[in-house]
């Protein structure tokens, strides 16, 4: 029988296992923490996490979509909070557009169960992959819970085991392997907003609010129970910084200064801030993802981003989407499948992680910055006029299956014609001519 191994049972080795397992594939995933779905563990990194197209995507191809959908709650655009307690909307995409707030943990376990319930498919919890042999073929694990050490062949390997991946760092001893790991200064705590007395969400539920504060932000996912996950991301250092904020009173001057209007609304922001972990955010890029045709990165492993354009698991789930296409062409053939994958698949990878990193300047600082919401008028105008043929960066990156180098290469030219037409004068009057439309013409992409 056709076997593959796959490291991490996080969200991307869980849809890869269905993936493998319906093409008749006996998978064996081994997961270095317990079982969250019997153990009262955090999922991991985020509370929730916003679902576009691209995920939607790779749940549909395993029939999860309707599942999650009916409790996944829709974004439908960003909500500024300005410091004076004003709130304005910017919409994502047109009518009927928008990012889905998910559980990070319902969603994990959902894929776990439906993995389970596939014709072999198992599971192996408390696993932690020490090292890959990658010319014998040999796994080798320590389990902290019984305190053991064991030893595993294998045929075919994947590597999900994200951005720390074991099996990236056996791959690094390779010759000619590039690899970099860059950490932004800023890092990242949760807080909570709870609901209202009724159970209810204190705030617009249909949005994903922001509170943009030049170097820094705050921002906050509705969650199905009336409550809202914020996460401030913020510099480790510096003169506003978590460094600085040593005691209650600093928090408390902190955010009185910058998030005065959310005091009301989070009662426990103290309590919280000082129990909850300060996490870091980094990007990894390497190359290559596979060996000898039989061993591959996928996911955070391969290309972990910063998370602003809440794209890692979206790229992550289209990982899997393009896997299984390959599939479709090649069958089995995986010496010429996981060539084509790379290939495939790192410049989209590192396209997102540009576009990741760009995204966290507009969305702390060009949100409310008057000329970005210049070119948001602009890009109105346009859009209004070819609702067909306009499609904006973050539509081509969020709500379309474009591939993410592509999106780059498009924005950039977008904002180019964008700030060009900035520094016409009266444009509205102009914006009919034969000239400005010419100015047009090459961003229209649809
Ligand atoms: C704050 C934050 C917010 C985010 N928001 C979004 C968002 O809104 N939208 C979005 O698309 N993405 C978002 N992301 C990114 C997203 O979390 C990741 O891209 C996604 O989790 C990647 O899935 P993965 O399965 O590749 O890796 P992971 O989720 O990291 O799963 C890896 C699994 O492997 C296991 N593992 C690790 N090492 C080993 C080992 N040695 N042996 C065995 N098992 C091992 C881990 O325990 C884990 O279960 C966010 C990330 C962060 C940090």
């Amino acid at each position: 029988m056709k076997s593959a191994t796959i490291l991490g049972a996080g969200l991307v080795g869980s849809l890869l296992a269905i993936h493998l397992a319906k093409r008749g594939y006996k998978v064996e995933v081994h997961e270095r923490r317990p079982d969250m779905r019997k153990e009262n563990i955090p999922a991991g990194r985020s509370i929730n996490l916003a679902m576009s197209d691209r995920g939607w995507r790779g749940l549909e191809k395993v029939g999860l979509r309707e599942d999650i959908e009916s409790i996944a709650i829709p974004m439908k655009g960003r909500m500024i909070h300005a410091l004076d307690g004003t709130t304005s909307f910017q919409p994502y995409g047109k009518e009927g557009q928008a990012i889905y707030a998910v559980s990070r943990g319902v969603l994990n376990c959902a894929l776990m169960n439906l993995a389970e319930q596939q014709d072999d498919v198992q599971l192996f919890f408390n696993e932690r992959c020490v090292h890959v042999d990658l010319q014998k073929h040999m796994l080798h694990f320590e389990n902290p819970r019984s305190d053991s050490y064991s030893e595993k062949s294998y045929d075919l390997l994947f590597g999900a085991d994200g951005a720390f991946s074991a099996l990236r760092h056996s791959m690094q001893f390779m010759d000619r392997y590039n690899y970099s790991q860059q950490y932004i200064e800023h890092g990242y705590k949760e807080l909570m907003i709870p609901s209202d007395a009724n159970g209810r969400h204190k705030m617009e539920v249909n949005a994903l609010h922001i509170w943009p504060r030049g170097n820094f932000m705050l921002i906050a996912l509705p969650n199905i129970d009336g409550t809202f996950t914020c996460t401030l991301f913020f510099p480790f250092e510096g003169d506003v910084s978590f460094q600085k904020l040593k005691t209650e009173g600093d928090v408390r001057k902190f955010f009185t200064e910058y998030f005065p209007d959310v005091i009301p609304l989070m009662p426990g922001y103290i309590t919280d801030f000082f129990q909850n972990p300060t996490s870091s955010l980094l990007t990894v890029r390497c190359f290559p993802w596979q060996a000898n045709g039989n061993t591959c990165l996928i996911g955070d492993a391969a290309h972990a981003i910063v998370p602003f354009f809440g794209q890692g698991m979206n790229c992550g789930f289209e990982d899997c989407s393009v896997l299984s296409e390959l599939m479709d062409e090649h069958g089995d053939d995986w010496k010429t499948i996981l060539p084509l994958f790379e290939a495939l698949r790192k410049p989209n990878a590192d396209a997102i992680a540009d576009l990741a990193l760009n995204n966290f300047i507009e969305m702390r600082d060009l949100v409310a910055d008057p000329h970005f919401l210049h070119k948001k008028k602009i890009e109105k105008m346009i859009a209004e006029k070819y609702p067909e043929k306009y499609i904006s960066p973050y539509q081509m990156v969020s709500f379309s299956h474009i591939p993410y180098s592509d999106a780059l290469k498009n924005g950039a030219a977008i904002n180019n014609v964008l700030d060009q037409l900035t520094r016409v004068e009266q444009l509205e009057s102009k914006f009919e001519s034969a000239e400005i439309q010419k100015m047009i013409l090459p961003i229209l992409f649809g």
